[in-house]
């Protein structure tokens, strides 16, 4: 590493982190704050509001998570242990899988500090959830429609305190199926908050809700930390449809010791191509937004634990996901938009 690059390195410390959150950084392994985390933080601290352009990978769930803990740290110290601030925050994402990654992070950083977090998302047992907010978490994790679900229904339940919103992958949670939950949720918590938006890209609509939601906020720009246009691959195949399968299977064998995402148009075919796919032996499983979400999990587990190498999915699988290492992406149907299926850690 060249001298200059050394000295320019800051460390969590440096970025003005209390030193409860620096141990937890340590704990995690994080040696030094990612690009978007360096330019994140300080702002955060100094109660800026945020835009992140930032893709999952680059370290964008800590830099908004270490600012919300530091403050959630200083008011808990400020007004006592009894009256440490419940739903202090609250974390809105597109997909449900998101949601709980997002949350485990918190959890994770949080671990020293008895930090208490509820994962508010569709297809889990809403009880559950009901019980989880009355033990008064600091932080809310969530889908859009399942939040606005407890806002009206959970007894007690208000974000009427609530001093920071983040939305992440704004440009997913702009689409038309989140519109009116979204404004349901901006109309119920309170003006005076600190807003941070994070996005992978920005599109007019996230354009529009900075100016609706945001006061003056700072921009920060941020490539993920493993730069892939340079080392990506890219080839197509031009074959007859009826033989697609038998490429699929053959270039999966070729690359038998690769982790491999393959995308299809439907649910259905998830299921099909993998199904089809283990009766050839190929450790394949498929992910869709029909399965439950215990076994979205299960699948997505499978996956980041190298039981199964190929993991055969619709949109649903096709941002946002933490999955360290995939070296293969096969566009098994042609995506509906030309940018949804780039994984940040292709190379
Ligand atoms: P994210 O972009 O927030 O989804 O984070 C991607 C991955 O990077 C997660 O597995 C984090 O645990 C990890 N990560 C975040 N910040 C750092 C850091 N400063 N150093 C090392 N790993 C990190």
């Amino acid at each position: 590493m060249a001298e200059e690059e050394k000295e320019e390195m800051k460390s969590f410390k440096d970025l003005g982190l209390c030193e409860e959150l620096v141990e937890a950084c340590d704990s995690l392994g994080w040696k030094n704050p990612t690009k978007i985390q360096v330019e994140a933080i300080p702002h955060a601290l100094e109660g800026k509001d945020l835009i992140g352009l930032a893709q999952t990978g680059s370290g964008k769930t800590g830099a908004f998570a270490l600012p919300i803990l530091h403050a959630l740290l200083e008011s808990h110290s400020k007004q006592g242990y009894k009256s440490a601030p419940v739903f202090f925050a609250l974390v809105l994402s597109p997909t449900r899988e998101l949601a709980i990654q997002i949350a485990e992070q918190f959890e994770a950083l949080g671990s020293g500090i008895s930090l208490k977090c509820a994962v508010l998302v569709g297809g889990v047992d809403i009880m559950q959830q009901q019980i989880a907010l009355g033990k008064r978490p600091h932080i809310i994790v969530g889908t859009p429609g399942r939040l606005v679900d407890h806002l009206t229904n959970t007894k007690g339940f208000s974000l009427r305190m609530l001093k920071y919103l983040v939305l992440d992958e704004a440009d997913r949670l702009l689409n038309e199926d989140f519109e009116k939950a979204l404004d349901d949720i901006l109309n119920v918590i309170p003006r005076d908050r600190h807003t941070y938006l994070f996005s992978a890209t920005m599109t007019k609509k996230v354009k529009k809700l900075q100016r609706a939601c945001l006061r003056n906020p700072v921009k920060i720009e941020a490539a993920s930390k493993y730069s892939t246009v340079d080392t990506l691959k890219q080839q197509y195949r031009f074959i007859p449809a009826k033989y697609k399968d038998c490429y699929l299977v053959n270039i999966l064998t070729e690359m038998s010791g690769c982790t491999s995402m393959v995308f299809t148009r439907t649910c259905d075919a998830t299921r099909l191509l993998a199904f089809i796919l283990r009766n050839l032996n190929i450790r394949a499983i498929p992910i869709s937004g029909q399965m439950t979400q215990a076994k979205r999990l299960g699948a997505l587990n499978k996956f980041k634990s190298g039981e199964c190498n190929v993991l055969v999915c619709t949109d649903v699988a096709s941002r946002g996901l933490d999955i360290p290492s995939v070296d293969m992406v096969i566009n098994y149907d042609i995506p509906t938009n030309s940018k949804v299926r780039l994984h940040p850690s292709c190379g």
